[in-house]
């Protein structure tokens, strides 16, 4: 839908990639406004009622936070920085969740100052954290417990979350103590219950299974008089990388699931997608440096790197298609396109079938715009790749390099920056 090669040229809605690359030093992220938006209208449609809470970490940029904002989406955060990015992007307290197994001092009380919607407790030491702050501060934190299910999301290991060998969320026995716990304390007040098992999750298999487990511990906690308001279900909808293979589940059918376990106890759904929002909205464009060949094999490096994108070095089956931003008759080559950063594992593709580009030439790696430009770092001291938002035949800059002077700058020996409280 945002992504369509009109006469041979490829182009996000109505601009022309390789005129805008011409512009533009590259890599950099280029994103579909019309995509985004429609992405959070099909879930949106499918779950009237619930709370969407989009998972701020699958893409920061502001501009893409205040557009979802404006459709009146909610956050789920994972950071104090996140939260004050939520905030500033205009999404009130009470649609923030806040996760994360290590929320520090500062964030809570940052959080329970504002009052979000609920935080998700993970360890009886972040409870009793938590706890203290509400007394000392005379308030009373929104919490939640996030419930480690261990159910296996059949996705890639390192974005599974919910098994029991997993850092997630504590066990049954352990929550049910622990909002036992919670009843008595003066500084928080039980306000739901959580799971989230994993990302980039292809069916409704994994997701039935924990919904299964977690509405009998609902029926449990109510047995206890625990009474809680929010069912907070996770993120994990994938979306689909490789057009030949993979099929998403469908946002009506995961939408059907939640009614057949959640409808009969009329409470609040939080939903938390990220991945399934942004991923397919955004492509990372990057130039054609060298083409090499090492013995028969050929290989294309580009200025992009694993350190712009770095989901295919980090999970070795991350599958991202590589497009050509001209395309027209050509031969077709095997190759591997490899980034310019000194790791091995920096390839963003392997022994894919391309037309034969020239030094110069654009290539787009799509299902970028989830996990792409918020894990990304300045390793081989290259700066963060801008990101730039389409919409129609109109872009602008949501974020602009820095320049290495600003990089350099920054690592002035001053002890007045960062580290002091
Ligand atoms: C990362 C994360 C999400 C979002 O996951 P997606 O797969 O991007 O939908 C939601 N909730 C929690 C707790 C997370 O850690």
């Amino acid at each position: 839908m945002g992504l369509n090669y009109e006469k041979n040229f490829l182009h996000m809605e109505g601009v022309n990639v390789k005129e805008l690359a011409s512009e533009f030093i590259t890599p950099f992220y280029c994103y579909s406004k019309k995509v985004l938006l429609a992405n959070y209208g099909e879930l949106k449609k499918a779950l009237p009622r619930a709370e969407i809470c989009y998972a701020v970490k699958a893409n920061s940029n502001m501009a893409i936070v205040k557009l979802l904002a404006e459709q009146g989406c909610g956050a789920d955060v994972t950071s104090r920085g996140e939260l004050m990015l939520a905030l500033k992007c205009g999404i009130p307290a009470e649609k923030i969740v806040f996760n994360g197994v290590g929320k520090t001092i500062n964030a809570l009380t940052l959080a329970m100052q504002y009052g979000v919607k609920q935080i998700n407790i993970e360890s009886e030491e972040e409870l009793d954290t938590i706890n203290q702050i509400g007394i000392k501060t005379l308030t009373r934190a929104n919490i939640g417990i996030r419930i480690n299910p261990d159910v296996d999301a059949k996705t890639n290991k390192k974005i599974t979350t919910g098994k029991a060998e997993n850092k997630f969320g504590v066990a049954w026995p352990e929550a049910l103590r622990l909002y036992k716990k919670a009843f008595q304390m003066n500084g928080v007040m039980i306000k739901g219950i959580s799971i989230h098992i994993g990302s980039q999750i292809m069916s409704l298999k994994p997701f039935e299974q924990a919904f299964k487990k977690l509405a009998k511990w609902i029926d449990q906690l109510e047995k206890e008089h625990i009474i809680i308001k929010n069912i907070d279900l996770g993120g994990g909808l994938g979306v689909v990388y490789n057009y030949k293979k993979d099929k998403a589940v469908a946002a009506k059918d995961y939408a059907k699931l939640i009614d057949t376990y959640f409808k009969r106890f009329k409470k609040n759904i939080i939903v938390e997608p990220g991945r399934r929002l942004v991923a397919n909205a955004g492509v990372l464009v990057s130039k054609v440096l060298y083409n090499k060949n090492i013995g028969s094999k050929k290989i294309l490096v580009i200025d992009a790197g694993m350190n712009d994108f770095m989901r295919p070095a980090l999970y070795h089956d991350a599958w991202h298609e590589i497009l050509p931003c001209i395309k027209w008759n050509r031969p077709v080559n095997k190759v591997d396109i490899v980034g310019d950063v000194c790791e091995s594992s920096d390839i963003f593709g392997r022994e894919r079938l391309l037309p034969e580009l020239k030094r110069g030439e654009f290539v787009a790696i799509m299902g970028a715009g989830a996990y792409g430009s918020s894990m990304s770092s300045i390793y081989n001291y290259h700066p963060l790749a801008p990101e730039v938002l389409v919409e129609g035949k109109v872009f602008r800059v949501i974020r602009r390099r820095k320049t290495y002077e600003e990089m350099l700058d920054e690592q002035l020996d001053d002890i007045k920056y960062g580290l002091k409280k």
